[in-house]
């Protein structure tokens, strides 16, 4: 399948989570081979969109499909395989830096001979030192953390990373080292990355495609480039607020 054709469309998509309505009516096309955006204040329904896209949770009304098939109609493994999850807050898992790539490459079924190369492979495209590799995981700092849950994320061999604020918790200057292994990963690897982002400069600098969302709903959606020169009021507002 080619660039030209989505990674997910959504159709009227609605998620009503304890009683809220988290998304509301979202049809939407997400791009592959790009970095798509998902900005909007917070509460706008980011992280419940992310959240559909690899079955953390399901709809409760609408149709997604991911590269065509429809989603439900894909065993929630293999799409875990192929659809990556990177959350805001990074978590290290007992032992060293290795033995959490280990631990992602045995729930992804990698082979026992491949497992310290795919180890290798993804510290690489996750720009992890090689040193750090026998470091224990909860001694690195905030940014090496992140790396090391990307590096995780990279075990399976995804096509596509959902990632949830993935730079939030880390300062300016580290989140900007982490937006250049994301771009890479993208530009280079022809990774598809949707990805939650509060931080403008970040989204206008990675974004090929961006979607703007306000209380559960697409306020606009389009290249970035296009996103971020709308004239929509509600998007400008929103801008001139956190720019
Ligand atoms: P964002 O990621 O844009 O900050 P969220 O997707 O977290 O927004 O939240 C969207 C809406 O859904 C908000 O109104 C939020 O309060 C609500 N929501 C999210 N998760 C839950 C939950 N587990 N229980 C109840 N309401 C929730």
């Amino acid at each position: 399948m080619d660039n030209a054709s989505p990674a997910f469309t959504l159709q009227q998509v609605e998620q009503v989570k304890a009683g809220t309505r988290a998304l509301d009516g979202i049809s939407l096309s997400v791009p592959q081979g790009q970095i798509t955006v998902l900005i909007g204040p917070s509460g706008a329904g980011k992280s419940a969109l992310l959240r559909l896209l690899n079955r953390l949770d399901d709809p409760t009304a609408g149709k997604i499909r991911y590269r065509g098939q429809r989603i439900n109609d894909i065993p929630v493994r293999t799409l875990r395989r192929r659809v990556g999850f990177v959350f805001q807050t990074p978590v290290a898992f007992p032992g060293t830096v290795r033995d959490n790539l280990a631990l992602a490459a045995s729930i992804a079924e990698v082979p026992a001979d491949k497992i310290d190369d795919r180890i290798g492979s993804s510290a690489r495209l996750a720009d992890i030192d090689d040193e750090l590799l026998d470091r224990p995981a909860d001694r690195l700092s905030g940014g090496q953390l992140q790396r090391v849950t990307i590096a995780r994320a990279l075990m399976t061999g995804p096509e596509t990373l959902l990632m949830d604020e993935p730079t939030a918790s880390l300062d300016p200057e580290t989140a900007a080292t982490i937006g250049q292994t994301i771009a890479c990963l993208s530009s280079q690897r022809g990774l598809t990355v949707v990805m939650a982002s509060h931080r403008i400069a970040e989204a206008k600098e990675l974004a090929g495609h961006a979607v703007m969302l306000d209380k559960g709903k697409v306020v606009e959606a389009g290249p970035a480039t296009q996103l971020f020169e709308s004239s929509h009021p509600r998007l400008r507002a929103f801008l001139s607020r956190v720019g």
